[in-house]
């Protein structure tokens, strides 16, 4: 699938919005109240997550989380064990549906995915899917799985700096697609803190700055404080560098289990705050609503 602009800003094959550097769509909504929100979440239909819906969604409530996101790793016909099948993806889609109706006066459930990117991979059903946010992640690079303790070893055979610079390239391709809401935990490769040589700042910058034209939004994920390296995605030094850039976040506890819903929250708060930032966003039906937190 090829993107193609229309009037220069819009997509035609997504309706996803493009915006010239550093500047951003106004929000849809905002809400001035405070909102406690987490919109990285996963199901057992990933095969590699436990706890029902239910049991994730009690959690949040008791938590006070407001907004409450499920972003199951969407279907792709590449490493189909870990992900929800074609098959079951209308399933999932219509139980995270039945759980924002049933939820509502209580709680706001948000329906999502989390897409891999991998070219030659993409999927129009996933990638026109009527849900309210794409999160895009990358997970591999040419078919390596680098988060996978599994693969680890492959490290050891590569260069990092050039690992680093290759996860960029493909995170500011990603970006560039205009096809995502959401940049998943956008410095995942350093979870086994395979550190690189040179600058981060320097790797991350061109994927920073497509990220600021796409308009897409940041996710400040927890997950990185249960890895190895022990730190949020991104770190504070490419938060900063966002925020330079005018680029707004979002919250995600990327839960795979019910203890992990909205872990490290307040962690999240504190880094998004020190960086500058006030707000963050969500998504209803890819629109995008700005929330005080
Ligand atoms: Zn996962
Ligand atoms: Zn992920």
């Amino acid at each position: 699938m090829r993107k193609r602009w229309v009037h220069g800003l819009i997509c035609e094959a997504t309706g996803a919005k493009y915006y010239p550097i550093g500047i951003h769509p106004l929000p849809n909504l905002r809400y001035t109240t405070p909102m406690k929100i987490d919109l990285h979440n996963h199901t057992t239909r990933c095969n590699h997550a436990t706890g029902t819906l239910d049991a994730y969604i009690e959690r949040a409530i008791e938590l006070g989380i407001d907004v409450y996101g499920f972003s199951e790793h969407a279907p792709m016909d590449f490493d189909e064990t870990y992900r929800v099948s074609f098959a079951d993806r209308g399933a999932y889609e219509a139980e995270v549906r039945a759980a924002r109706k049933h939820y509502r006066d209580r709680i706001d459930i948000r329906l999502g995915y989390e897409v891999d990117w991998l070219p030659g991979h993409m999927d129009d059903r996933v990638l026109q899917a009527d849900v309210d946010y794409l999160i895009g992640s990358v997970h591999f690079l040419e078919k390596w799985g680098f988060d996978n303790p599994e693969f680890i070893g492959e490290w050891e055979a590569r260069d990092i700096d050039t690992v680093w610079g290759d996860y960029f390239t493909a995170v500011e391709a990603m970006a560039e697609s205009g096809w995502f809401d959401i940049v998943g935990h956008f410095d995942l490769i350093k979870l086994f803190k395979h550190l690189p040589a040179t600058d981060i700042r320097t790797l991350a910058r061109p994927a920073l700055s497509a990220i600021a034209r796409s308009g897409m939004v940041l996710e400040i994920n927890t997950a990185g404080l249960r890895k190895l390296v022990a730190e949020i995605y991104p770190s504070r030094t490419l938060l900063e560098e966002a925020f330079s850039l005018n680029i707004p976040v979002t919250f995600g506890s990327d839960a795979h289990a019910i203890t992990q819903v909205g872990a490290g929250y307040d962690h999240a708060i504190a880094l998004a705050q020190s960086v500058g930032y006030t707000e963050v966003v969500t998504f209803r039906k890819r629109k995008m609503q700005m929330v005080k937190f």
